[in-house]
């Protein structure tokens, strides 16, 4: 009965386009209105048909989306508001992929630290922003050399404290100086300025002449935090990017915890859109095939998981390699920083890369008398958790206290799989990728963030609209 209603609509939507017939209804609306007869149907069906349906070989959907990460929730969101019916599969038991938070013993841990910036273009247009309580960081770092911290402030929002930051052993006058001008050249590449040298972020950082004493000091640490990797290989494109962001925005934690992002992008998909817990085995064109051997065909597959299980899903080479980072959580009795502020280890040796106590920013992050403490290391290093909380004490001793060896350890996330390493990231195409008639979605086809995912999901829900209905001229706009 579904097929055929499905087949029912697919002769409908080859009715002439509205330009050749006259008709005034813009044809992304009467897409809308055909797939949505389909649509009613299938949510008007009795719960037995619905499960009868779920549980058959072979079922049928317009458009399939594998992964339930950010990218492939914003392809369904866009499918969605142009009306075509999306079914989203997804492996885990929630949504995120790597935006996940965990509750433990009343903390909220997310599955690696990881900030959301406030001024991401693609992600201000799609969130909920009140609905998130999104909790900023101050602007600018904490820097710790040796025994002491120097305060290194956003001089265009905290000019006072910038004016110290220039006694500090950091940031020579000269360096300030140029720091603007890398500023200003951030800031006509977001606003639309392309025009990107193909050289490493050092490389970049060196030719406006800054010294290797403030990036070993302040953008190794702290850009290196961002890219997870120290050496500033990261393309300059994405670079520029990312501190445009910083100079148009704030870091951020929604107050609840990272996954609320992934969360309020489902909320806002046709309930059972998402099917969690189902795990895809492989993906052609026309139909996608899972792990426990339903069979559901499609006009339009999109593959949105990352892009080592995308190369196994489809057999092909792996394209990219992964930038890792590992987590360790604290509960502490006190806040070590009180300051919701990023503490950066400017000293270049040590296996901590920088500290903060999310629950300074988000009170819910720690119950009312704890603080949380998040250490990130940039990649994973070979031990157990027993020697990484050695470790990690014997170097925060130095800087925070003997306070360090009463906090209790949380727990450890090694995160081997965290961003992709694109030679292409800030550098996006413009155009969807596709391997063997299947859509390609994600992080590592565009920027390795939570803005790149989502632009990425948008780019394929327009071509797989264009392909499940070549009248329709794009997906309507937020
Ligand atoms: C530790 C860490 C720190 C980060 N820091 C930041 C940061 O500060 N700021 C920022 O903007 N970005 C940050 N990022 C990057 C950002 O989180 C990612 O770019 C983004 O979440 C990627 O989304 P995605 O949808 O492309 O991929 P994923 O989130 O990987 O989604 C893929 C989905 O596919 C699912 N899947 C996999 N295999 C299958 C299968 N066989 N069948 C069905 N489903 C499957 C997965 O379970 C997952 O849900 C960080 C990432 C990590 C891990």
């Amino acid at each position: 009965m579904l097929r055929f209603a499905f087949a029912a609509v697919l002769n409908i939507v080859r009715i002439p386009p509205s330009h050749e017939s006259g008709n005034i209804i813009p044809s992304a609306v009467g897409l809308q209105l055909c797939y949505e007869q389909v649509f009613h149907h299938r949510c008007h069906m009795n719960k037995n048909e619905s499960q009868n349906s779920a549980s058959s070989s072979a079922t049928q959907q317009p458009v399939v989306v594998v992964g339930a990460g950010l990218a492939g929730l914003a392809c369904a969101h866009h499918l969605n508001r142009a009306g075509v019916p999306v079914t989203v599969l997804e492996t885990a038991d929630a949504v995120g992929g790597r935006i996940r938070t965990d509750h433990v013993d009343g903390f909220l841990l997310d599955r690696g630290f990881q900030v959301y910036l406030t001024a991401y273009p693609e992600a201000a247009a799609m969130l909920d922003y009140d609905a998130l309580a999104l909790k900023t960081f101050y602007p600018g770092a904490l820097i710790q050399l040796d025994q002491r911290q120097y305060r290194f402030a956003d001089p265009w929002r905290r000019p006072l404290a910038s004016l110290a930051s220039l006694t500090a052993p950091v940031a020579s006058l000269s360096d300030a100086l140029r720091i603007a001008q890398v500023r200003r050249a951030a800031l006509k590449r977001a606003d639309g300025d392309r025009d990107d040298p193909q050289i490493t972020t050092h490389a970049y950082l060196r030719s406006f002449g800054l010294s290797e004493r403030v990036i070993d000091r302040f953008f190794r640490p702290f850009f290196g935090g961002v890219f997870l990797e120290r050496e500033l290989n990261t393309p300059s494109s994405f670079f520029r990017f990312v501190f445009s962001m910083f100079a148009r925005g704030s870091a951020a934690l929604p107050a609840e915890g990272m996954q609320k992002i992934p969360e309020q992008l489902a909320a806002k998909l046709p309930a059972g859109t998402v099917r969690l817990n189902t795990p895809v085995a492989s993906v052609a064109g026309d139909k996608v095939t899972t792990a426990s051997g339903e069979v559901i065909s499609c006009r339009a597959a999109v593959v949105a998981t990352d892009f080592s299980t995308t190369a196994r899903l489809l057999n092909a080479p792996q394209p990219y390699s992964w930038n890792s980072t590992t987590t360790v959580y604290y509960a502490a009795r006190r806040s070590p920083i009180r300051e919701a502020i990023l503490v950066l280890n400017g000293m270049g040796r040590g296996l901590v890369n920088h500290v903060c106590v999310p629950s300074d920013a988000a009170k819910p992050y720690a119950p009312d008398d704890r603080a949380l403490v998040s250490v990130s290391i940039i990649g994973v290093p070979e031990m157990n958790d027993e020697d990484i909380d050695r470790n990690v004490r014997d170097e925060l001793a130095a800087w925070f206290g003997n306070d360090v060896t009463a906090w209790e350890l949380l727990r450890v996330y090694r995160i081997e799989h965290a961003l992709p390493v694109s030679p292409t990231a800030g550098s996006t195409t413009g155009r969807p990728a596709m391997e063997d008639g299947v859509f390609l979605c994600g992080d590592y086809l565009e920027d390795p963030s939570i803005n790149g995912a989502l632009v990425s999901g948008r780019k394929v829900a327009e071509a797989a609209v264009r392909k499940v209905s070549p009248e329709s001229q794009s997906v309507p706009s937020e």
